[in-house]
């Protein structure tokens, strides 16, 4: 194939329901005019929810809820069907399809009832039911403005290790199966619609790749194609300098780094699944952030060097619903081994360790985590220290719950000084106490921590410290 292909992921927003799989079609027929194209698709909106919900209840011995979710899931797609397909016969053989999807996972969900139990297989099966419906949708609706397409699972072309809920792609198996199986499709001009989130072991057994993982399915199907571009198409605007909901006048990135995007992507401003830049950030494969519902407005692209600016920082974010945790007391000082089983027990409770400070006087270690994750976490350190506390050896295991993370993120901050003394400088004219701080090492990001009420007004004074409401004057 002479030109570059396109992979395009729609997110469950972009497909919500029949309006919005219209205006799906159409931004892909336009790029399908132009070059070779590939389009990957989340499940309508709210589906995955409700089918992991549905197995749950199923396994909990709730007999009604196979036949609730079937109800829910023929709702929504027969609906969809009504609206985009005119063919009666189209129409007909489509609904067949949905109607045989949906008998699958309400038989799963009824067998999950009997035995009262949910494998880690059958959630997966039941899980990744929302993308094969949608992926029909599409297709179909695809095929109704005049340009073939047809849906694939992605079962076939993506191979993954067997972690069920969150499998790892097999990188040389993915590229040999990719290549096989989508070249005829493409070279007869026909689009192929692949099913986001999974993929399947080796032996053929289906794996989820995790929540939110449609993002991942397109960069792995952008690198296994050596695709030109990937365009996530979402229901924002790209990735914005802050969020709007605390900085009115946020403005969305015309271009940032890998690097940025991972840093924000993980710090709060929740547009990409963060695994999403690993397959093509080594490549240099550019990521495009659209909005489906406003095509016309660029978005923001993201690359190797991602736009330097002069100023350095390119966005500042944050996150609440965060807890902070201190273990500390003046026995820990000088004792080896206190880092160590603090993470530990943390890794044990299963608690994603978010911040991590430690002042040089040893006196205390903090570290953030998720609130959901508190109380879990909070057991596990006292029982993993509960003889140095008898021993007054570590004296306290303290929460504090009513705090948040701010984040100045860019990546020519690396060795720009001035900046962290800037961020701390505005803070103390704002009279924002700072609880901790931590810059990693690769500088991209300086974090620090504040009580949760002070977060909106250091996001925004911050925001306009660094002009970031201005576009930035590129530097190269
Ligand atoms: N439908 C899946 C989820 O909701 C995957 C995705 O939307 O990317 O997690
Ligand atoms: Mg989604």
């Amino acid at each position: 194939m002479d030109q570059k292909i396109s992979v395009m992921k729609f997110g469950g927003t972009s497909v919500g329901d029949a309006d919005c799989i219209k205006r799906a079609a159409s931004i892909v027929i336009d790029a399908a005019r132009t070059g070779p194209l590939v389009v990957v698709v989340s499940a309508m909106s709210g589906i995955t929810n409700r089918l992991i919900d549905a197995a749950h209840a199923s396994a909990n011995g709730e007999t009604n809820a196979a036949g609730a979710l079937a109800a829910t899931l023929r709702d929504q797609h027969v609906a969809a069907i009504k609206i985009l397909v005119s063919g009666q016969e189209a129409a007909s053989q489509l609904t067949v399809e949905i109607e045989k999807i949906i008998g699958e996972v309400e038989d799963l969900c009824r067998g999950t009832a009997l035995l009262r139990e949910l494998t880690p297989r059958a959630l997966d099966s039941i899980s990744s039911a929302g993308e094969r419906l949608s992926a029909r949708l599409l297709a179909q609706a695809i095929c109704e403005l005049g340009c073939h397409a047809k849906a694939v699972d992605a079962t076939e072309l993506i191979v993954t290790d067997n972690t069920s809920g969150r499998a790892e792609p097999l990188t040389v198996e993915t590229r040999q199966r990719t290549i096989t199986r989508l070249t005829p499709l493409l070279e007869s001009h026909s689009v192929p619609v692949v099913t986001g989130f999974v993929g399947a072991t080796t032996e053929g057994t289906l794996t989820t790749l995790g929540r939110g993982g449609s993002d991942y399915s397109a960069t792995i199907l952008g690198a296994a194609l050596d695709a030109g571009e990937v365009i996530i198409w979402t229901d924002v605007d790209g990735v914005l300098t802050a969020d709007p909901r605390l900085v009115p006048d946020a403005r969305t990135l015309q271009e940032i780094s890998y690097n940025e995007a991972a840093e924000l992507a993980y710090f709060g401003a929740k547009v990409l699944h963060p695994k999403t830049l690993r397959p093509v950030s080594e490549a240099g494969i550019p990521v495009w952030i659209r909005n489906s519902f406003a095509p016309e407005r660029p978005g923001t692209q993201i690359t190797t060097t991602g736009h330097p600016t002069a100023r350095g920082v390119k966005a500042i974010t944050a996150i609440g619903d965060v807890s902070l945790i201190t273990v500390g007391g003046r026995g820990i000082v000088g004792v080896l081994g206190v880092a160590a089983r603090t993470f530990t027990a943390a890794a044990t409770a299963q608690a994603n360790v978010l911040l991590i400070s430690q002042s040089s006087s040893e006196n205390d270690i903090c570290f953030i985590i998720n609130s959901v994750d508190e109380a879990r976490t909070v057991a596990e350190l006292r029982r993993a220290f509960a003889f140095d506390l008898a021993h007054k050896e570590v004296e306290h295991i303290s929460v504090d719950s009513d705090i948040a993370i701010v984040a100045v993120v860019g990546d020519r901050m690396r060795g720009m000084p001035g900046i962290a003394g800037r961020t701390f400088s505005v803070l103390g004219r704002r009279g924002i106490n700072i609880i901790a701080i931590a810059q990693g090492s690769s500088e991209y990001n300086v974090s620090f921590v504040v009580q949760a009420g002070s977060m909106r007004d250091a996001v925004q004074s911050l925001h306009s410290e660094f002009g970031l409401q201005r576009p930035a004057d590129r530097v190269e």
